[in-house]
């Protein structure tokens, strides 16, 4: 076991999982990134410390500067935990619609979260456009002594990515694996293995799981941003193509509802004792989707990028679920339908 000097030195390298419901019911292996164990608990970090890295390697943070980002939580925590190691504070913009259990992880490390209304991209108080204005401000103010992570347009995101966590799973699968589906937030995960795998193997099928409400899974069908539905998933789906989206080589695409993907996420802690998040549950089902399509006997990999404990309100709360058209499993109903 390794020593970690470190916060960063612990983010990355995670264990790949076996699926065992999921590969029983396709034939395939089924295999995911447990990105609950990086150290603030979700994939985030990786973007978190790749923008960091960068940022640090460009001379564009002062000690002691502030790490301002807009973010639906995850990406957050990644910057906020990493100041802390290095010695930076944090101002976390995030829209009101995400969960309190990732607001309280924020305040909890001490950094300054900000909330704002939900509101779509091109509305100047759209929480990155927010973000990017607090850096601009503070740095007009004091030069130098803010910046801003822009997580969804700067390609350090996804670059960290294709260089750490699509060749670990190149070489945790020995190059055996055959698919890799995902959902997209920024794009970064997806864009990031899906050309880390290609380089080595362009036969590689890359999907895109996306939820429900999101426009990405129709511009890959048919060219046009159209949104469907909605989910109560967190970090996921778009109604824009970002910068670190464009450059994923995406070969398949699927909208997933909540009533498909959520039971993957309670069928996984209560048959194989792994409590995943929200988004775990649409990479679950895209992973399935592309077992099927790929056929019995192929290696397919996705992702479970946090914590089911991040999501604990919504979850495991039989009256949110059933509200929103979701199978509410007996066990759950049983624990928690009268509270
Ligand atoms: N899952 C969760 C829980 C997330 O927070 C995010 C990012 N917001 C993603 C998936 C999507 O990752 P990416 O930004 O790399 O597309």
């Amino acid at each position: 076991m390794a020593t970690y000097p470190t916060l960063s030195a612990g983010i990355g390298g995670t264990p790949l999982l076996r699926l065992r419901g999921a590969s029983a019911a396709t034939g395939c292996e089924i295999l995911a990134k447990a990105e609950f164990l990086n150290p603030g608990g979700s994939v985030k970090d990786r973007t978190a410390l790749g923008l960091l890295d960068d940022a640090e390697r460009r001379g564009l943070l002062r000690p002691g500067a502030t790490l301002v980002e807009g973010t639906a939580g995850n990406t957050g925590i990644g910057l906020a935990l990493l100041g802390n190691s290095r010695g930076y504070r944090a101002i976390i913009v995030m829209p009101d619609t995400q969960s309190r259990e990732k607001i309280d992880a924020l305040r909890a490390a001490g950094a300054s979260v900000r909330l704002v209304p939900a509101a779509p991209w091109s509305d100047p108080n759209h929480y990155a456009a927010t973000a990017r204005r607090i850096a601009d401000e503070l740095n007009a103010a004091a030069p130098g002594s803010a910046w801003f992570a822009n997580q969804f347009d700067n390609l350090a995101n996804r670059e960290w990515h294709e260089a750490h966590t699509g060749v670990e799973i190149w070489e945790q699968t020995a190059g055996t694996v055959d698919g890799f589906a995902c959902a997209s937030g920024t794009g970064g995960t997806l864009a990031g293995v899906g050309r880390a795998l290609k380089a080595r193997r362009p036969g590689i099928v890359v999907a895109l799981a996306d939820p429900a409400g999101s426009a990405l899974a129709s511009h890959v069908l048919t060219g046009e941003l159209k949104a469907e539905g909605s989910s109560i998933t967190e970090g996921i789906g778009n109604g824009r193509l970002t910068a670190n989206f464009l450059d994923a080589p995406i070969d398949l695409a699927w909208s997933i509802p909540d009533a498909e993907s959520i039971p993957h996420v309670h069928a996984l802690l209560r048959d194989e004792g792994y409590c995943v998040g929200l988004s775990s549950g649409v990479n679950i089902a895209g992973a399935i989707r592309l077992a099927r399509h790929l056929g019995p006997g192929h290696t397919v990999v996705t992702a479970l990028c946090d914590s089911g404990m991040r999501y604990q309100a919504k979850l495991f709360n039989p009256a949110v679920l059933r509200e929103k058209g979701i199978p509410v499993p007996g066990w759950l109903d049983e624990a928690f339908g009268g509270a």
